[in-house]
């Protein structure tokens, strides 16, 4: 590395930084209007506001990457919950009850002008329950004379009050550093069959595309109880059911088979669920409904599965119902629209029919495979060699900035780092990510590339 104008130092920090693994997560919750998407926004560094959400508005993510001294994380952002036909304490509720599902760490908000309330104290019953890191934050601490109101909620009797203005920034350091003395440095939820358990599955996709008939059907033809499976956490909210020989963990069957009556804000709701089951598991089944347009909310799923790293399948539903026109357009609408997962096993089903059933095993094995697929740093290094000498970048203002040399960071999903001598276009970047695949397949999984650049 030396010799091609890196220093080793650098060479490893950058490899470390893109091989890291699954990142801890953080849950940010509290009741309505407290400030917790603006504390989001200044964890995550947004600048653009997002704290005028209308209501019932589904927002596209709720999971976001922060960094705070060197250390990564992801947060959680449930501020864009609304108040339903159950009222605050249910809502609040409902989202706490989220946090504790998914979160390593929780930042309880309180609104330190307001103080205490019901509903806050409802909330804390529910994070003792659930055992998980609490860090208080006294919000809207906008300066000193507000130090008072924070050092009142010490009565939550859940620890030391931080007094932050989510506003200002003011006191959000000393807090983002507790909230890393709370997270642990790697989620709860170990990857891999280490410790023997199932691999995970989270089953998802729009409302009625079918994601309970699905469950069902396999649940109901194979369905089998494992009582003491050594290593797994038992969680009421996932269910262990055998398919093709095999026992998968299906994330959050609760979520999928209750049907939650809320009016208000049930979209968000089943965002959140989404995303947690999304990041609790390996592999994503994104189930579409094969009769209807695919639309804007399908991509949306289809892209925070990608952007979680996680191993997808997308399954094509009630094909039973499909005729030959209507073939002709999905299959057009799914190079237009869903060509961000062109690169992922491909089932058509019928849950009502039970057709295809047995294809889904078989694509969420070979998902899973290309997302733990490992590429020797020497093959990687002979592949970029002859990449680069039969398809040079493009030169740029008399320079022409070259790939030196690569390295497999990580695997779950597969993590490149490339080392180059000058900035490397986007289109390249595409084009190298496309000739990767073509030559070591990654069926089923994103990839990372990172470029490095020589100084
Ligand atoms: P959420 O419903 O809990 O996500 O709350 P928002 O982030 O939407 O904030 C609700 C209101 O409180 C907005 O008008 C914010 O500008 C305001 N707010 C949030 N944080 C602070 C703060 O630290 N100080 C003051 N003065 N206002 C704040
Ligand atoms: P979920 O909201 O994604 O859990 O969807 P459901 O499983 O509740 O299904 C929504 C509707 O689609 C129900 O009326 C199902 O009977 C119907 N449905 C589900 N799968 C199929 C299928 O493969 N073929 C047909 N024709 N209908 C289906």
């Amino acid at each position: 590395a030396a010799e091609e104008g890196f220093d080793v130092e650098d060479v490893e920090g950058a490899i470390e930084e893109a091989g890291h693994g699954p990142l801890p997560v953080l849950a940010v919750v509290g009741r309505p209007n407290v400030g917790k998407s603006t504390l989001v926004n200044r964890i995550i560094g947004r600048r653009e506001a997002v704290v005028e959400d209308k209501p019932g508005v589904t927002r596209d993510r709720v999971t976001y990457e922060a960094e705070w001294a060197g250390r990564r994380f992801k947060v959680v952002d449930t501020g864009g919950w609304e108040q339903d036909v159950l009222g605050i304490d249910a809502s609040v509720a409902a989202q706490a009850e989220y946090a504790i599902e998914t979160a390593d760490a929780v930042v309880f908000v309180v609104d330190s002008t307001v103080g205490v309330t019901d509903t806050d104290e409802a909330v804390v019953r529910l994070l003792r329950k659930a055992n998980k890191p609490v860090v208080l934050c006294a919000n809207k601490v906008d300066g000193p004379s507000g130090e008072a109101d924070a050092t009142a909620l010490w009565s939550l009797g859940i620890g030391e009050p931080h007094p932050v203005s989510s506003l200002h920034g003011r006191g959000t350091g000393d807090m983002l550093d507790a909230v890393l003395e709370a997270l642990p440095e790697a989620p709860a939820q170990t990857f891999g069959t280490a410790i023997g358990g199932p691999r995970r599955i989270a089953l998802i996709g729009r409302p009625n595309v079918g994601k309970s008939s699905l469950l069902n059907k396999v649940a109901d033809e194979d369905r089998v109880v494992v009582n003491e499976l050594a290593g797994t956490t038992r969680d009421p909210v996932d269910e262990l059911i055998e398919l093709g020989g095999v026992t998968w963990k299906f994330i959050d069957t609760a979520g999928i088979r209750k049907r939650v009556h809320l009016q208000q804000g049930a979209d968000y709701y089943a965002s959140l669920r989404t995303a947690a089951a999304v990041e609790k598991a390996e592999v994503a089944v994104i189930l579409i409904d094969a009769s209807e347009t695919i639309s804007v909310q399908d991509q949306r799923i289809v892209t925070s599965a990608v952007e979680a790293g996680r191993a997808i399948v997308v399954a094509f539903n009630k094909w039973d119902t499909l005729d030959e026109e209507r073939r002709y357009y999905l299959e057009r609408e799914i190079e237009t629209e869903l060509a961000q997962v062109a690169w992922a096993p491909r089932v058509n089903v019928s849950a009502r029919t039970g057709r295809h059933m047995e294809k889904l095993v078989p694509a969420i094995e070979t998902a899973l495979a290309g997302w733990e697929t490992r590429v020797p740093t020497g093959r990687l290094n002979a592949f970029l060699g002859e990449l680069v000498a039969a398809h040079p970048h493009p030169i740029r203002g008399g320079k022409q900035p070259r790939i030196l040399f690569g390295t497999q960071a990580g695997t779950k999903p597969p993590r490149f780092v490339l080392f180059s001598s000058g900035f490397i276009e986007h289109g390249y970047r595409r084009f190298v990510e496309r000739r990767l695949r073509e030559e070591f397949g990654f069926e089923g999984t994103p990839i990372h590339i990172s470029v490095r650049v020589r100084e």
